[in-house]
């Protein structure tokens, strides 16, 4: 279950709202105020959380609803779209276009899980039909060609990298080149991701972007970072300015929360959510879905 305890707790606090027979402003403080806690246990920003509970209370307004308004319903539907905002920035991602040449760079932390969505994101795109393919620029990390090569192998997915060539600028340049020559329509760059010498990671992920010109730049975040989701994702969105977020391990015991808030903070779309180690685990996101599931 995603986000099994948040949703639980979502689920118990909207279930009081229905149960009871007296919806007044006791009551909906008493409901606000538990899916609040709910969400800030689960490390969504607490700036976000407040302007949640401010904005519920404004628009359902209580004492000014004429008689005989079904306020239970009003007050369900007002929770249920903000939170939804909470997860939509109402901006659309980019749309790869079949019969074209789609490059998508993915960047991230070590270890957010970039290697493992960029395959599957690979597999998703080519049975749809795309021609799909994977740009190994990570040479920072030993063991990261043979990481994706061994994925795209599994996933019959052509790939390019060098166990040799240190320069992940001319890799992944090179890499793009032969297979934009080959008229490849997704072309899907993984970059490297590092814990530390941030600087220089974000120098190599401009030059890359400036080598490669990708159509689209995703950013791939871990379910588990909690509150560091929201300064980790305003330097990459300062620096690589992506346009799309993929979260991963939402199977996970993660609380999530964080990831979540880093779609406010950038004002970014999640395009997809990872489930799982397997290639096959990569869901869609859409946010009224999503907040549909969370809620029971
Ligand atoms: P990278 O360093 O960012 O390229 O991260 P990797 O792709 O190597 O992933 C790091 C670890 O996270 C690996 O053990 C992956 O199998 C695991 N992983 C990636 N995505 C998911 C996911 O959606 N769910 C789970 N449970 N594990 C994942």
């Amino acid at each position: 279950m995603v986000l099994g305890e948040l949703s639980r707790r979502l689920t118990s606090a909207m279930s009081a709202l229905t149960g009871s027979n007296i919806i007044d402003e006791k009551l909906l403080d008493a409901v606000l105020k538990e899916i609040c806690s709910a969400l800030l246990e689960s490390d969504v920003n607490v700036k976000l959380v407040g302007n949640l509970r401010k904005s519920v209370k404004q628009k359902v307004n209580l004492k000014d609803l004429p008689a005989g308004v079904n306020k239970k319903r009003i007050v369900q539907k007002t929770v249920v779209d903000e939170l939804i905002k909470l997860v939509d920035p109402k901006v659309e991602a980019y749309k790869p276009v079949k019969g074209k040449t789609n490059v998508i760079m993915f960047v991230g932390l070590q270890g957010s899980g970039k290697t493992t969505s960029c395959t599957k994101l690979a597999l998703f795109y080519q049975k749809q039909g795309f021609k799909s393919c994977l740009v190994c620029a990570d040479t920072f990390r030993a063991g990261a060609f043979d990481q994706l090569k061994q994925n795209a192998t599994k996933a019959r997915i052509p790939f390019y990298g060098s166990y040799t060539e240190t320069d992940p600028v001319r890799i992944s340049k090179e890499g793009v080149d032969k297979f934009k020559k080959e008229k490849f329509e997704i072309i899907i760059v993984d970059t490297s991701g590092r814990h530390r010498q941030e600087k220089e990671l974000f120098a190599e992920m401009v030059q890359i972007q400036q080598a490669v010109k990708p159509h689209q730049t995703i950013m791939v975040l871990d379910a588990s970072i909690g509150q560091a989701a929201e300064s980790q994702s305003k330097a990459f969105k300062e620096s690589s300015n992506f346009g799309a977020i993929i979260i991963t391990k939402m199977d996970g015991h993660a609380k999530g929360g964080g990831a979540i808030s880093a779609v406010a903070v950038t004002q970014t779309p999640i395009v997809f959510i990872g489930t799982g180690e397997h290639m096959h685990e990569l869901e869609r996101f859409s946010a009224q879905p999503f907040i549909s599931k969370l809620l029971g």
